[in-house]
């Protein structure tokens, strides 16, 4: 048997760190969404006790320490399943970009897992898993729009915004999150964005307050290591968007344009100017239409 599964990438709205937790992990409010850039995970039922691994990107492990791997593990375990899963990834979400790629495999994992071996699991059950292998996999299980506290596995879900389309630009090089957050130094952050003022205008579909309560105290941190940064969100907002922001650790900055004429100008303006530049759309919630 064999299933095919969207694994859909994320974006922050808002993005605050609270304080340091004795655990060593930073609390977080954050308010996350979904968008039309996603990754597809193959997944073939294999008759013994084996998971294999492979992906169209080379910048992933094609191992167990892929994050694919890690969920297909865990839930053999959890459910004592004698079977294996040959698991083929084709990448479409850059790496280490601050759009959850690896989180929204492990998740797109799990969902197909769940159909392909019938083990009849709930979201929340399959959340629950996720959250063992990481603090992004919960939301991405959903991949809907929600506010996230904690780490990030404590999930508030919202509406799906208003439609708009979202130009992403990333620079060549990768961040690692680790960095970033051991780069923070919480006490000295200036600007907290408003989790509960983001939530309000996503539940009312106002897109103008969406743009104005955009906000991440990661920003600064990577700008200050990767100049590139902050000149392509420079550039997005002198290029027209409505709206511009780093997503998650970076280095990927998105902007939030409402018409595609000028969405579309953007991404023209931008490609001289940066390598990797998308054009998708916000869908706040999971699309199944491409999914078995
Ligand atoms: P996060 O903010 O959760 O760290 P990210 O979106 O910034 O994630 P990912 O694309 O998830 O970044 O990659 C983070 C690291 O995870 C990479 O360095 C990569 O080696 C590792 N990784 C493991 N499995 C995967 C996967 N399936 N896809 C992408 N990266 C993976």
């Amino acid at each position: 048997m064999y299933i095919s599964e969207k694994a859909p990438a994320k974006i922050n709205l808002t993005l605050d760190v609270l304080y340091k937790r004795d655990d060593g992990y930073h609390e977080l409010e954050m308010v996350m969404t979904t968008i039309d850039l996603a990754d597809r995970i193959d997944l073939i039922d294999l008759p013994y006790n084996e998971i294999r691994l492979e992906s169209s990107s080379g910048l992933v492990p094609q191992d167990e320490r892929n994050l694919a791997y890690l969920a297909a593990k865990r839930l053999k375990e959890k459910m004592r399943i004698d079977r294996g899963v040959s698991i083929y990834i084709s990448k479409q979400i850059p790496v280490a970009a601050g759009l959850a790629g690896g989180s929204s495999d492990a998740a797109a994992t799990l969902r197909g897992l769940n159909k392909l071996w019938k083990l009849g699991l709930s979201l929340e059950e399959l959340a629950d898993i996720g959250a063992e292998i990481g603090s992004d996999v919960p939301f991405c299980v959903y991949s809907h729009t929600a506010i996230a506290k904690g780490r990030g596995e404590i999930l508030i879900p919202l509406p799906p915004p208003p439609p708009c389309w979202v130009v992403l630009a990333k620079p060549v090089h990768g961040v690692s999150t680790a960095d970033i957050f051991g780069q923070l130094r919480v006490d000295e952050i200036r600007v907290h964005p408003s989790t509960e003022a983001m939530a309000a205008a996503i539940r009312s579909n106002d897109f103008e307050a969406i743009c104005n309560h955009l906000g991440n105290v990661l920003e600064p941190v990577t700008m200050s290591m990767y100049p590139e940064v902050r000149k392509i969100k420079d550039k997005m907002i002198q290029f027209g968007a409505d709206a511009v922001l780093m997503s998650g650790s970076g280095p990927t900055v998105f902007a939030l344009v409402k018409q595609e004429s000028r969405a579309q100008r953007l991404v023209n303006s931008l490609k001289g100017f940066c390598q990797h530049v998308f054009l998708v759309r916000m869908l706040g919630i999971l699309d199944q239409r491409r999914t078995k």
